[in-house]
């Protein structure tokens, strides 16, 4: 298990973890899951080390700022019977069914789709989308809901708020305070989708990933990021 160290460079703060090694020089990676890696030679002193991590910043701040939009990595599905698919963070399998009632549903760990008997394959998986679509609206609506009683009470406002799909980050708020959330979350667990509702709503008050951004969303959410690592680690 490797420590975790923090450097403050300007408003934001680096974490990072160092492994000594048999080496003659430093190096340092930034690995998608916000990880920054360094490996140093087993003389290298913490101080050194920083040194070399100050001068490195901008680009490790770059590389962070790339993988904290989260691009969600959706595996490409079949839409066949017995295949699984996530919901609120379950896997549940998929039963597709011809029936004159069409309609989806989630009954004991399946999702069972009954499908119009004249639906080709790409109108099914048109059918299931849309369901994803109409939950995740109508369920991530919900816990934003929720959470925002509590924001709205330290007088941080959104002007607008949206669902809808994105294709490289779970969130983002924009600089006229509108909040996107990505109708993909509804396939995480239920405390991922709050984290990612909370981490844009503190972007209300600072739009940076500073220091205090990270105080404010402790603040909102002590174990964020437990949920954060579960978030990538479900939808990789
Ligand atoms: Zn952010």
């Amino acid at each position: 298990m490797q420590k975790a160290f923090r450097m403050k460079y300007g408003n934001s703060v680096i974490q990072y973890c160092v492994s000594l090694q048999d080496r003659k020089s430093l190096s340092i990676s930034v690995h998608p899951n916000m990880i920054v890696e360094i490996k140093a030679p087993l003389k290298a002193t913490r101080k050194q080390i920083e040194k070399r991590l100050q001068k490195r910043a901008p680009w490790i701040l770059k590389q962070l700022n790339y993988f904290e939009g989260l691009q969600p990595l959706t595996p490409s599905r079949k839409y066949i019977n017995g295949e699984t698919h996530l919901y609120l963070g379950k896997q549940l399998k998929l039963k597709i069914r011809k029936s004159i009632q069409p309609n989806v549903k989630i009954q004991n760990g399946y999702i069972i789709v009954n499908t119009n008997p004249q639906h080709n394959q790409q109108q099914i998986i048109h059918v299931i989308e849309e369901w994803y679509n109409i939950r995740a609206k109508l369920i991530i609506g919900k816990i934003y809901g929720e959470m925002i009683k509590e924001f709205h009470s330290k007088k941080l406002i959104p002007r607008a708020f949206q669902i809808r799909k994105m294709k490289k980050r779970w969130g983002s708020c924009t600089p006229g305070k509108k909040i996107i959330l990505n109708s993909e979350l509804i396939k995480a667990p239920k405390n991922c989708i709050k984290y990612v509702i909370i981490h844009e709503l503190c972007h209300l008050k600072y739009p940076n990933h500073s220091n205090k951004f990270y105080q404010l969303q402790s603040y909102f959410l002590p174990n964020w990021e437990f949920w954060k690592n579960k978030l990538e680690l479900i939808m990789s």
